[in-house]
Formats: structure tokens, sequence, C-alpha cells
């Protein structure tokens, strides 16, 4: 099964007012599993709306999502909530940290809620921190880190609980560009050695050219981006 699949979504904000935006309008795409999608537009063409649909943090207005082959379109709440919770993990340009939690325990947290021992948790932290490169700085709070350290740090927190997806939105787009290019790095290392699917948003065509491939946002439309 492919882990996520859009049929024709649609997406409007200020329903049927003369100000009405239809930000996605018959948005499709599928992604198999193991493979990473870059999702390319300018700011403002609807990549976080479409990320939040696909993530069950939002609705849409029409269309179909599926996760790893289940129809999650019309379930409750609370159960789109366990699959958001076990099956997707989320990255954003900001780091969203604990302040008061060290980088270890920013990524133990959410697998003790999901169950996990404290030991398992720990030895999961500490793995991941390893294979971004800052397993030293485990027990620095997140503003003793810097800027590409604590994105890296958020990066093993969206990974914590093993989920089928990871979907990430400008995920270096608060670094500068050479920062930007190595903690990329350090993401692909991540999705690439767990052969974890990705969606990952960016308006960085380089970058988007070191992943299996490209969809831009068109006319609320995903386009397959052929020769980039
Ligand atoms: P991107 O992530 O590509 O910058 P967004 O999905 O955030 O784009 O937004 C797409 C469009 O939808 C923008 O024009 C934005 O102003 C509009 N929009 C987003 N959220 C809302 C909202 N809650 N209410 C009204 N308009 C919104
Ligand atoms: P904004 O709120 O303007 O989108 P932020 O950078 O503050 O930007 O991002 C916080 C994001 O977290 C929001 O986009 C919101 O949709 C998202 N969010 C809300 N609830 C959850 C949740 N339970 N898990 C993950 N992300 C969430």
């Amino acid at each position: 099964d492919p882990v996520l699949t859009l049929e024709g979504l649609t997406k409007g904000y200020n329903h049927g007012k003369p100000s009405e935006v239809r930000v996605l309008d018959g948005a499709s795409l599928t992604i198999a599993p193991g493979e990473v999608v870059a999702l390319v537009a300018p700011s403002g063409a609807g990549k976080s709306t479409l990320l939040h649909i696909a993530g069950l943090l939002d609705v849409a207005d029409a269309g179909r999502v599926q996760i790893g082959g289940e129809d999650v379109t019309g379930l409750s709440d609370r159960r789109r909530t366990t699959i958001r919770r076990n099956d997707v993990g989320f990255i954003y340009q900001f780091h969203h940290l604990l302040p008061e939690f060290t980088a270890l325990e920013n990524i133990v947290l959410p697998q003790l809620a999901n169950g996990a021992t404290g030991s398992d948790a720990r030895a999961r932290a500490l793995s991941l921190l390893d294979t971004v490169g800052i397993a030293p700085r485990a027990g620095h709070r997140p503003a003793a880190l810097s800027g590409g350290e604590q994105q890296r740090v958020a990066f093993c927190r969206a990974l914590a609980n093993n989920p089928k997806l990871l979907l990430a939105d400008e995920p270096t787009g608060n670094l500068d560009p050479e920062t930007s290019d190595r903690v990329f790095d350090a993401l692909m290392g991540l999705v690439r050695s767990t052969g974890l699917s990705a969606l990952i948003a960016t308006h960085n065509l380089e970058l988007a050219a070191r992943m299996d491939r490209a969809v831009r946002l068109e006319a609320g439309k995903l386009v397959e981006s052929g020769a980039q």
C-alpha cells in the first residue's frame, strides 16, 4: 500500500464570501513506502494547508486522505488523533521544543506518552541524536543549542514514535544557507536510515533536487515536476 494517498482535495477559506480563497482545487498525490517527495511552491500557495490536511490537523472541503492504505477521511476526531500521534511525524520551520527540558528529554517525552519505558525511550533518543550527529549535546536545553542543533533535535522528536509518514514544512527555512544545507543532509540521513516516507515542503530547488521527486503546487493542484 502507498503510505499516503491524497485524492482530489479541495479547500477554501471564507466560504461563499466575495473574499473566498480556493487554496486547494483537486490536489492529488501518492507516496510509496520509502519515498521522499519535495513539495515545491511559493509562499502563500497552500503548502501548509496541504500538509495540515495530510497530517490530519485539518480537514478538506472535499476529497480523500489515506494513510497506510486506510481511508481516514470520515473517521471520528478521536480516531484521527490516534492515527496522527502514532503514524505521522511533523517538522516545522521553527523547532517548537519545550524550553524547560533537555534535548534528550524532548525526544523521550513523546515516547513515554506513547507507553514506552524510560530506558527504551532514552536509548532510542540517544540513537536518533547520534544519527544526526549531536549525541554529545543531549543534556543541553534548547536555548543552549544553535539553530541548526535545535532543528536536528526537532527532527529526532518527530521520529521518536517511529511514524509511517514524515511531514515537514520548510524544515531548514529559518537557517542561513550553509547551515541549512548541512542540517538538510542530517534530515535526509535520518529519513534514509529509517526507510521513512516523507513529504517535505521547500521553496529551495536545490534541496528539492536531492529528494526522490518533486511536485509543484500550482493553482490548487499538484503537478509532477519533471525536468527540474
Ligand atoms: P503556504 O504554506 O504555501 O505559505 P498556506 O497554506 O499557509 O500557504 O496559505 C494559503 C493561502 O490560504 C494563503 O493565501 C493564506 O492567506 C490563506 N489562509 C491560510 N489559512 C487561512 C485561514 N485560516 N483563514 C483564511 N485564509 C487562510
Ligand atoms: P502557525 O500557528 O501560524 O501555523 P506555528 O509556527 O506556531 O505557526 O506552528 C504551530 C503549528 O502546530 C500550527 O501550524 C498548528 O497547525 C500545528 N499543530 C497544532 N496542533 C498540533 C498537534 N497536535 N501536533 C502537531 N502540530 C500541531
